[in-house]
Parts: structure tokens; C-alpha cells; sequence
């Protein structure tokens, strides 16, 4: 069997170790005669699964007992409207830091629900290249939240120091960096991201959020979309996605084994620095939009010369086994998804065919 090298944005690879487990696991759960699919939410087998998911990211980020972890539905694209829904009563105005599509998106709902404001926005021109830096955040201090998208994943930018909003709480939208590295949690009230990436399948989204901010939230809409309703029920108000849950729970078992996330952001850091290093090798061929100071590790966007030699470069990374590597329709160009479960030999493998590349087609046409 060839298992592909896979750049894809998300979904995205998963560590094969995470995948056979489910595979060998799949049509007899630990002896119970089913896989864990047919299994009732409220069974022991279930709860079981359930439970060691939520225990293994308190540990893997260090969750202290102030923050409920909670798994829920509609991904990162329902926290849009969650989030507001939750926190953002009338009278009040929610900040939000501009620096991408998503963060847009965010917005979008948020002012549906309330008051809004831009507290910053790097959307030159409808392109986004860059981490406001401090001194362009003009912050509310009576806002009732800060709203932050952590990476961007159409744009390859990333927050490398999370923004100082005071006695303002902030939440971000970690969708496409959560668990890259260990960070401290404790700078957040709440913090959401979409499972598809770093940790699992998708069909999850992840709630990191404070107890005060969740007890404090409004009671004034659906139960369902409360988050005091999901954390009163660890999770378990309604029938949750058990699989994507179950496979939640295999990634991060793998990735403690692997170290934990000093582990995974060793590696991380080495398959950015391998990356960048190839394209600014090249800079007058591979040409990176991204301000030096705010370049994704997870996202790497690049140019080549022109639209036909980009197209070329996938189809031909494609038939070498490395499949994922078409930029956003919304933005064009080359885009490296580089999560957790991909290796640096996978890295390696692509900035040998970067340079052979231009080894073939090096001429600028
Ligand atoms: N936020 C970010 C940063 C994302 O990258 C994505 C998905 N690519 C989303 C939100 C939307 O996630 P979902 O499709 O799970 O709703």
C-alpha cells in the first residue's frame, strides 16, 4: 500500500499510526462483539473513549480546572455565531482583529447578534499578509470580547504573540494551528478550533473555555447553542459525533507518545524552517507574499512565475505522490498545509522536487 504525502488544508493527513488503531479496533471494540460506532453515547465502552479524548488535551495543553473542555458540533464555522450568541449581550460591543477570510466570516455573524467594532484590520487591497502589529490595535476596553483567528489558513499567516486585550476577554479561532505547540491557555476566556487539522477528522469542534465566561454566558437563547447546556452534560447533551470523537482520541494518544507538544513543535519548527528555507533559496522563482515576522508554520503560501508553471508544479508533485498543494481558490498560487501528522520527510521529498523544479523550468516565461 502507497500512502500519499498529503498537504491538504483540512481535512488533512492523519498519523497512520492513529489510522490503524481505528482500523484494527473497527469491527470488535475491545472484545464487545460491535465497533465503537454502533455503540450507545451513554455506554461505558463509549464513555470510556469519550472521557481519555477530554483527559489527554487537559494534559497535552496543561487545562487547569478553571476551563471546561467541551467537543461539539457544526464546526468552527456555528462558534462564529456561537460565540457572540453566548457572550455578547445587548448594550455591549465585541472587538474583532481582521486578518483573513475567517476572521471576516466571524465577524460577518457576530453582527447579526450585536454591536460590533474592527479593532484592527491587515486587509490591504482584499489580501492579507501580515500580523497587525501592537501598536494597530485600537482595543476597547469595555468590549466584551476580543476575537482573534490565531492562523490564517487561506492567507499562511500566524499570531506568534497572542494580542495583551487587558481585562478584556479573549477568544480565538484556533482552527488551523490548536495544538501545534503548547501555549498557555490561561491568556484565553475561550478558545475554539475545528478538529480537521492538527488533532482528527472533522466533525468536531473543540471549546476550550473559562468557567466564569461560560456560567456568565446568556441564557436568553436555544439551549443547544449554550455552552453552560454542553458543559453541564460533559459533551453529552445530545448524541455526539462518537467516531470523529474516537479518532480525536487516537490522534492524541499518538501525539503523546510522541513527546507532547514540545515534541510536535520541534518538528513543526523544523519542517517550517525546511520549507522557507527552499523558497527563499529561490526568492526570484518561489515568491512568498507573507510578511517575514508573521509566516505560517502550518500554512506555507508561495507564487511561481505564472499561472501555468503553478499548475504545472501540482500536476507534477501529484504524479511524485505529494497530492494537496493548490492555494485556496479565493487566493491562488501554492499552499503547503504542514499539521502535525505530516513528516519532515515528507518536507524533505518536497524541497528536493521544489528545486528540481526549477532545475527543469527554470527560465521565467
Ligand atoms: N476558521 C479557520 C481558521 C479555518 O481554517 C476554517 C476551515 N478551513 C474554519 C474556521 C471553518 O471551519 P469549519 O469548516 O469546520 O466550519
Amino acid at each position: 500500500m502507497a500512502r500519499v504525502m498529503n498537504f491538504n488544508p483540512g481535512p488533512a493527513a492523519l498519523p497512520l499510526t492513529a489510522l490503524e488503531r481505528a482500523r484494527d479496533e473497527l469491527i470488535d471494540f475491545r472484545g464487545s462483539g460491535m465497533s465503537i460506532i454502533e455503540h450507545s453515547h451513554r455506554g461505558k465502552e463509549y464513555e470510556a473513549v469519550h472521557d481519555e479524548a477530554i483527559a489527554l488535551t487537559r494534559e497535552l495543553l496543561s487545562v487547569s480546572d478553571n476551563y471546561h473542555v467541551l467537543f461539539l458540533q457544526g464546526g468552527a464555522s456555528q462558534q462564529f455565531a456561537v460565540v457572540p450568541m453566548n457572550l455578547l449581550p445587548s448594550g455591549k460591543s465585541a472587538d474583532y482583529i481582521l486578518t483573513g477570510g475567517w476572521s471576516e466570516k466571524a465577524l460577518e455573524e457576530a453582527k447579526l447578534i450585536g454591536q460590533t467594532r474592527v479593532a484592527a484590520s491587515t486587509g490591504e487591497n482584499g489580501k492579507y499578509t501580515r500580523i497587525p502589529r501592537k501598536d494597530e490595535l485600537k482595543l476597547d476596553p469595555n468590549a466584551a470580547y476580543v476575537h482573534m483567528t490565531s492562523n490564517n489558513t487561506l492567507f499562511g499567516t500566524q499570531w506568534f504573540e497572542f494580542p495583551e486585550t487587558g481585562n478584556v476577554p479573549l477568544v480565538a479561532d484556533m482552527s488551523s494551528d490548536f495544538m501545534w505547540r503548547k501555549f498557555d491557555v490561561n491568556r484565553f476566556a475561550l478558545i475554539y478550533a475545528g478538529a480537521q487539522k492538527n488533532i482528527g477528522p472533522s466533525g468536531i469542534v473543540l471549546v476550550i473555555a473559562r468557567k466564569d465566561i461560560v456560567e456568565g454566558g446568556r441564557k436568553d437563547i436555544p439551549k443547544i447553542f449554550r455552552y453552560n447546556t454542553h458543559a453541564d452534560n460533559r459533551s453529552l447533551y445530545n448524541t455526539p459525533p462518537t467516531f470523529s470523537i474516537y479518532l480525536v482520541r487516537n490522534v492524541l494518544s499518538w501525539m503523546k507518545e510522541q513527546g507532547g507538544l514540545s515534541a510536535m513543535e520541534k518538528i513543526n519548527r523544523e519542517k517550517g524552517r525546511l520549507l522557507y528555507e527552499a523558497i527563499d533559496r529561490h526568492a526570484d522563482y518561489y515568491r512568498c507574499p507573507v510578511a517575514t515576522d508573521s509566516r505560517s508554520l502550518m500554512n506555507v503560501v508561495f507564487r511561481l512565475p505564472t499561472e501555468a508553471l503553478e499548475e504545472q508544479f501540482v500536476g507534477e508533485a501529484k504524479k511524485k505522490g505529494m497530492v494537496g498543494l493548490k492555494g485556496h481558490r479565493s487566493v491562488g498560487g501554492i499552499r503547503v498545509s504542514l499539521y502535525n501528522a505530516v513528516s519532515v520527510e515528507s518536507v524533505k521529498a518536497l524541497t528536493a522536487f521544489m528545486d528540481d523544479f526549477i532545475r527543469s523550468n527554470g527560465a521565467k516565461s
